[in-house]
C-alpha cells in the first residue's frame, strides 16, 4: 500500500512494514516489536530476546569495493573477492548500548513518518509500534528468559517457528563436536508444566504468533521420550496450535527405538518432519566424534519414518575429520544418502563444520593429527556434495549454524 506523500508501507495480517526513505525498511510484528531494519546497506535482525545482529554484504564494482565499504578486519582488505565467490557477508552482534541506539533510531524514524500516514497504518504505528520504547524492547530479554531456556539451534527452515521446549537439553550430550546443550542437564517437563510453558509462550509472543507457521518441539531430541510420555506432550502442542505442523530433532540411536506404528501415531498428532543429525555416513568417523548409531541403523530408521508418512531432514557436516577423512567421509555419506527413499518434502542439509574452541573434538583432532580443511575447501566440498545430491532429485541446502537466530 502507498500512503500520502509516497510513503511505502505494507499492512499485512502478520506484520507491518514501513519504508521511510529509499533503502530504509523497518518491519514489525503485530505486537509492534521491531523484527528487522534495513538501512545504510546493513540488515539488522532482532531476536525475541532483543539481541540484534547486523549483516552486510559488500557490493563490488569492477575494481573491487570502494575503500569506504571495506572492512579493515577482513582477510582480504583489497576489497576484491576471488573469482567465483560472493563478496563476504559480515555479521556482528550489537552490544546492548548499540541495540538501544538502533531501537531509538527506528522509533524516531516512525515518529517522523507518522504525519504522512493515515488509516490502518497510522493506527498500527500509534497503537502497536510506538509503545515499544528502547527500554521496553531491551526488557524483552528478561521476558524471554522467563519463558525459555536459551534456544541453541534450529534447522534453517524453522527460524520462524514457535519453539516449545518439552524437554531441556539432550539425552546424550556427549558428541565431541557439539556444545549446544552443555549448559543444561537433560530434563523432561511434566504435562502440567508443559501446558503452563505453552501458555507462557503464547502470552510472550502475543500477536507476534501471526508470523509463525509451525511448532518446533525442543530441545535436542524431545522425540526420544517414551511414547507414553510423548503422546500427552504432542496432544497438548496440537491442542494449542491445531493448524500448525510440528517439527523436531531426533537422533538415530533414540529414534530407532520407536516402531512404524509409534511414528504414525505421532504423525497423526501433527508431526510433519523430523531432522536427524546424521553427521556422516562413515561409521569410523561417527565413532570418532562419539555419536552413537551407524549408517545401517540410519537407513533402517529413515525407512521406518518414511513408512510412517513423515518427511525427513538429514544434516551432514562438511569438513569434520579434516583432510584425512575428506574422501572417505564424502564417499560413505553420499552412498548412504543414495540408499534412502528421499523425495518431495525431504531435505539434506549440508553444514560447514565449525570447530568449537575447547570442545572434545578440538582436543581429539590435535591428538590424532587431523588437519582442518580451510573455509574455501569446505565450501568447494559443500558445492560438490550438493550437486551430487541434487542430481538424484533430492533437495540439498546449506546449513550454516552461525546464521541461526530466533
Ligand atoms: S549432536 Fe545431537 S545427540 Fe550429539 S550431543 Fe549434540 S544435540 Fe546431543
Amino acid at each position: 500500500m502507498s500512503s500520502p506523500n509516497e510513503l511505502l508501507a505494507s499492512v499485512k495480517p502478520a506484520f507491518t512494514n514501513i519504508s521511510p526513505a529509499r533503502d530504509v525498511v523497518a518491519s514489525f510484528d503485530r505486537e509492534g516489536r521491531l523484527f528487522s531494519y534495513v538501512a545504510g546497506g546493513r540488515t539488522y535482525r532482532r531476536t525475541l530476546a532483543s539481541d540484534v545482529e547486523v549483516r552486510e554484504r559488500a557490493v563490488e564494482g569492477p575494481f573491487g569495493r570502494k575503500p569506504s565499504e571495506r572492512n579493515p578486519a577482513e582477510r582480504n582488505p583489497s576489497g576484491r573477492t576471488p573469482p567465483g565467490r560472493k563478496p563476504p557477508r559480515v555479521r556482528r552482534r550489537l552490544s546492548r548500548d548499540e541495540a538501544y541506539r538502533l531501537f531509538a533510531e527506528v522509533l524516531q524514524a516512525v515518529e517522523d513518518v507518522l504525519p504522512r500516514t493515515d488509516g490502518e497504518l497510522r493506527r498500527r504505528l500509534e497503537e502497536e509500534v510506538l509503545r515499544w520504547t528502547p527500554e521496553a524492547l531491551l526488557a524483552e530479554a528478561e521476558r524471554f528468559a522467563a519463558v525459555y531456556k536459551p534456544i541453541s539451534i534450529l534447522p534453517p527452515d524453522q527460524y520462524l517457528t514457535v519453539v516449545l521446549q518439552a524437554t531441556e537439553g539432550c539425552t546424550w550430550n556427549k558428541c565431541t563436536f557439539c556444545t549446544f546443550y552443555q549448559d543444561r542437564p537433560f530434563r523432561v517437563k511434566s504435562p502440567d508444566e508443559f501446558r503452563r510453558h505453552i501458555a507462557d509462550v503464547k502470552a510472550f509472543l502475543g500477536r507476534g504468533l501471526l508470523m509463525r507457521k509451525s511448532v518446533f518441539l525442543g530441545d535436542g531430541n524431545a522425540l526420544a521420550l517414551a511414547q507414553r510420555r510423548l503422546l500427552p506432550i504432542m496432544e497438548a502442542a496440537r491442542a494449542a496450535f491445531p493448524a500448525m505442523p510440528i517439527y523436531s530433532f531426533i537422533d538415530v540411536y533414540t529414534g530407532e527405538r520407536k516402531s512404524v506404528a509409534d511414528w504414525r501415531a505421532l504423525a497423526e498428532l501433527g508431526l510433519h518432519r523430523v531432522y536427524i543429525g546424521m553427521e556422516t555416513g562413515l561409521d569410523e568417523l561417527l565413532a570418532l566424534i562419539n555419536k552413537p548409531g551407524s549408517r545401517d541403523e540410519l537407513v533402517d530408521f529413515v525407512l521406518r519414518l518414511k513408512a510412517a508418512g513423515l518427511q525427513v531432514g538429514l544434516i551432514a557436516m562438511i569438513g569434520i575429520g579434516g583432510h584425512q577423512y575428506r574422501e572417505a567421509h564424502a564417499a560413505a555419506t553420499l552412498e548412504t544418502l543414495a540408499r534412502l527413499p528421499l523425495g518431495e518434502g525431504d531435505i539434506v542439509y549440508l553444514s560447514p563444520f565449525i570447530e568449537q574452541p575447547g570442545s572434545g573434538y578440538a582436543a581429539l583432532r590435535q591428538s590424532r593429527g587431523l588437519t582442518p580443511m580451510s573455509e574455501d575447501e569446505i565450501e568447494a566440498e559443500l558445492d560438490r556434495w550438493a550437486r551430487h545430491i541434487r542430481s538424484r532429485g533430492v533437495k540439498a541446502a546449506r546449513y550454516d549454524i552461525r546464521e541461526f537466530m530466533y
